[in-house]
């Protein structure tokens, strides 16, 4: 049985900290930019480097949310591909983590050919 109140716990809390990130970094976006050619350049720069934060910031909000959604199902530490419970040294690692094993990577060099052969 797992003690999903201490990682609902911990979800929050990291839910909370990527919030109050993003809030920072929406607020550094939205500075005006510098009058000076040279110094706009590299804030803008700086400003991709935020967004992309920001993105990877949002995809793990996604992923937390649908954990609690799960603890509030009963479905936490499940796997959603093939139904068999998530150890919980991957989980206190991964507390957002809906999945047993690490997702394949089609693109990388060891897919599976079946499985592409049928995609193309
Ligand atoms: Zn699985």
């Amino acid at each position: 049985m797992i003690d999903t109140k201490a990682r609902k716990k911990a979800l929050m809390a990291r839910l909370a900290e990527l919030d109050t990130r993003l809030h920072e970094i929406e607020d550094e976006l939205d500075n005006p930019p510098s009058k000076d050619w040279e110094e706009a350049a590299v804030e803008r720069e700086d400003d991709e480097v935020l967004e992309q934060l920001g993105q990877s910031g949002q995809d793990e909000i996604l992923r937390i949310r649908a954990a609690l959604k799960r603890i509030r199902d009963g479905e936490y530490g499940i796997c959603v591909r093939c139904g068999d419970d998530i150890a919980p040294e991957r989980l206190d690692v991964l507390p957002d983590t809906p999945l047993c094993k690490p997702a394949r990577q089609p693109s990388r060099g060891d897919a599976e050919p079946d499985l592409r052969r049928i995609a193309t």
